[in-house]
């Protein structure tokens, strides 16, 4: 079998949301490369492979991106099959095209494979439609962590009329909201912040955007974690029925 690398989103954390693919890729692997927000569970697709934890969560001990690199490198000239699990979706905050990018710019055969990214887990896990009819035309998925820690413009999401899915926000929660109140979101839009989406753990705190940094507080909300901010995070009970026939 000729090398490669795969890079596989492994979703939000219920092993049951792996794609058919992750799995098959997994099955084949020799080496497994791990994130830290991968649910552990997974790996019983994979039980002869040599797994290695690269895990680089923000603020901790962390592997350094280029070191991932070159041992990803390594292995695949190696000839082995090499499977680069990632949380959610490789390419959502995931740096998974400029992993396949330096791959293929060193000759290595790469196959990026879909996961469901958190957002959208957790928008479902929780009743929420990201999009809905009459309510929400659209979805903007952003993150609230920069890597030169330039700031957000929260001012101008404000005003896009989508639902916004922040990723890595926990730690930036009074930031979002003054930046989102002064781009003139009403103070009422209701927020849902969901922790460990889809795994047993799950928890979700609903506020609004006026009280979300107060209540996260209040609630312990801890990382990993998504908001949505919109009128679609009220949940069932406020937002419209559908009359059909
Ligand atoms: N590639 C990943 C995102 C990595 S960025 C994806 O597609 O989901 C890391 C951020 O993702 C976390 O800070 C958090 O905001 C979010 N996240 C990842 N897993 C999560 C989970 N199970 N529940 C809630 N948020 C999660």
């Amino acid at each position: 079998m000729s090398a490669k690398v795969w890079l596989v989103g492994a979703g939000p954390g219920d092993p049951e949301l792996l794609t058919l693919k992750a799995v098959r890729a997994m099955h084949q692997a020799q080496v497994v490369m791990i994130d830290d927000l991968v649910n552990p569970a997974v790996l019983e697709h994979c039980p002869d492979a040599r797994i290695i934890a690269v895990g680089k969560r923000g603020g901790c001990r962390s592997t350094p991106q280029a070191f991932i690199h070159r041992l990803m490198l390594r292995y695949a000239r190696q000839g082995k099959v090499v499977v680069r699990l990632k949380g959610g979706d490789p390419c959502i905050f995931g740096r998974g095209s400029e992993e396949a990018d330096w791959l293929k710019l060193h000759g290595i055969e790469v196959e990026l494979v879909n996961g469901i990214t958190a957002g959208l887990a957790g928008a479902t896990q929780c009743g929420i439609p990201l999009t809905l009819r009459g309510v929400a035309r659209g979805v903007t998925l952003v993150t609230a962590h920069t890597q030169d820690d330039s700031p957000v413009n929260w001012s101008a999401l404000a005003q896009g009329g989508t639902t916004l899915v922040v990723y890595m926000g926990v730690a930036k929660l009074a930031d979002i909201r003054d930046g989102l109140l002064a781009g003139g979101l009403p103070a009422s839009t209701p927020v849902a912040m969901i922790e460990n989406a889809s795994l047993p753990q799950q928890r979700d705190c609903r506020s609004t955007l006026a009280t979300m940094h107060g209540e996260a507080l209040a609630f312990g909300l801890k990382s990993p974690a998504i908001l949505i901010i919109g009128e679609v995070a009220a949940g069932a009970q406020v937002l419209p029925i559908v009359q059909y026939g």
